[in-house]
């Protein structure tokens, strides 16, 4: 019996085994995680995106375990701490303010799908309208709602029946030099016997973290954003994988000069991987009455301590994001080289959201193999799960990114062997 087959049989007993990993880790620092053996993993996975500071950082780690030694409050429900103050104030003044930007901050719940359901409710009540339309290939959630707008069949026959109401739009001309081409969109808005009515909103993702990688170019996303506009169309961007500093700024959007009505954070919004979301609206979106929309976990305050703490010590200045960049163009310029090898094989992704698409899906499924088998963590992404995703923490050293992409490039050739 394999090793494999043994941890398969043992874990299923409580159903919550990993298949694609299969081992157990127990400790974790920076970009690597240990295993419970002793073995050392290099960690480009991030906890698909809550881990852009890395695993533990220390001033973060610093930060909850005085929040928790000193009998502050932990759960507070809807009430009003000095911990939500000062998580409130701090991302007013380190992100917002300094980009200019007016948005009031909905506290939805502890995941991603909280803040996405939180921006489809919004737009329904602002607007009166049902519909929203999302793109080919986009992942918003797992709940009935963030599912609708979730263009992979496979996640969708998980409800069973249809979902309600929604339209999936092609995300096919992101990539090419061409004039992105919305002409059949406005048609049918501006058409009110199209039988499509007019949705309430977009939805968009400003790269498909789950969805095989795929980058909107900037003219795409601005051409969407005139648009949505001159219809009256709530733009809502997911920011959930790509925000929070992933694409080498602290939002994915703001490379294209946008301003979302709407826009979905969570993952590493709290830093340390604890579980926590925001949905930020235009003011004139702030329509929910008190008790229109609760949960219990809104008020979990290690994750306001946390996610205060990386705002002062990652975006206070540029430096952090300058690193990014740089770090981004490295992996970029690896991956490049390592597709090139490889035949119809390319890059996907912007900033450290990158990965490498392969013609053949097996062979993406089996570089990560391989690169697990060499201590190395990747995911694949995408419909036909075709794209080997590599998703380091913001905070990899350069020696790191480059001991990732060694073996990343050794489990690839000897893939292609
Ligand atoms: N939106 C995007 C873009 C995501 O990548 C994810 C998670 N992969 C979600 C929403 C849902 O987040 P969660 O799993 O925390 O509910």
């Amino acid at each position: 019996m394999t090793d494999q087959t043994i941890f398969e049989r043992r874990e299923s007993t409580v159903r919550s085994y990993c298949r694609n990993w299969p081992v157990v880790f127990e400790k974790a620092t920076g970009a690597e995680q240990v295993t419970e053996d002793g073995e050392r993993y290099l960690d480009f996975f991030s906890g698909a995106g809550a881990l852009n500071y890395g695993h533990n950082h220390p001033v973060l780690k610093k930060a909850l375990t005085d929040y928790l030694a000193d009998d502050n409050v932990i759960h507070s429900l809807d009430m009003y701490t000095v911990a939500k103050r000062e998580f409130l104030e701090t991302f007013e003044e380190t992100i917002l303010q300094p980009r200019g930007l007016d948005y009031r901050v909905q506290l939805p719940g502890p995941t991603g799908t909280n803040a996405v359901e939180t921006a489809l409710k919004i737009a329904r009540k602002a607007t009166g309208r049902t519909d929203v339309v999302s793109f080919t290939n986009a992942f918003h959630g797992m709940t009935l709602g963030s599912l609708a707008v979730t263009g992979n069949s496979m996640k969708r026959a998980g409800a069973g029946t249809p979902l309600y109401h929604s339209s999936t739009a092609p995300y096919d001309d992101y990539l090419d030099g061409s004039t992105p081409d919305f002409g059949w969109l406005e048609r049918v808005w501006a058409d009110s016997g199209s039988g499509l009515s007019l949705p309430a909103a977009v939805i968009v993702e400003t790269v498909q973290g789950e969805g095989g990688l795929n980058a909107a170019r900037t003219e795409w996303l601005q051409t969407l954003a005139e648009l949505c506009e001159r219809f009256g169309v709530l733009l809502i961007v997911d920011d959930v994988q790509a925000g929070c500093g992933r694409t080498g700024r602290f939002f994915s959007f703001e490379e294209a000069g946008i301003v979302p009505d709407i826009v979905c954070l969570s993952k590493s919004l709290s830093g340390l991987g604890l579980p926590f979301s925001a949905t930020l609206l235009r003011p004139n979106l702030d329509l929910w009455e008190p008790g229109e929309h609760n949960g219990t976990f809104r008020g979990f305050n290690p994750a306001f301590v946390t996610a205060t703490a990386a705002l002062r010590k990652f975006w206070a200045d540029d430096t952090f994001a300058a690193q990014v960049q740089e770090r981004s163009a490295e992996l970029r310029t690896g991956l490049e080289e390592i597709a090139a090898q490889i035949p119809g094989a390319d890059y996907r992704g912007r900033g450290l959201l990158a990965g490498i698409r392969f013609e053949d899906p097996d062979m993406a499924e089996q570089v990560a193999a391989e690169a697990f088998r060499r201590h190395l963590l990747v995911e694949t992404s995408g419909a036909d799960s075709e794209v080997v995703k590599v998703m380091p923490p913001l905070t990899i050293s350069a020696a790191e990114l480059q001991q990732g992409l060694d073996i990343l490039r050794e489990a690839t050739t000897s893939t292609a062997a």
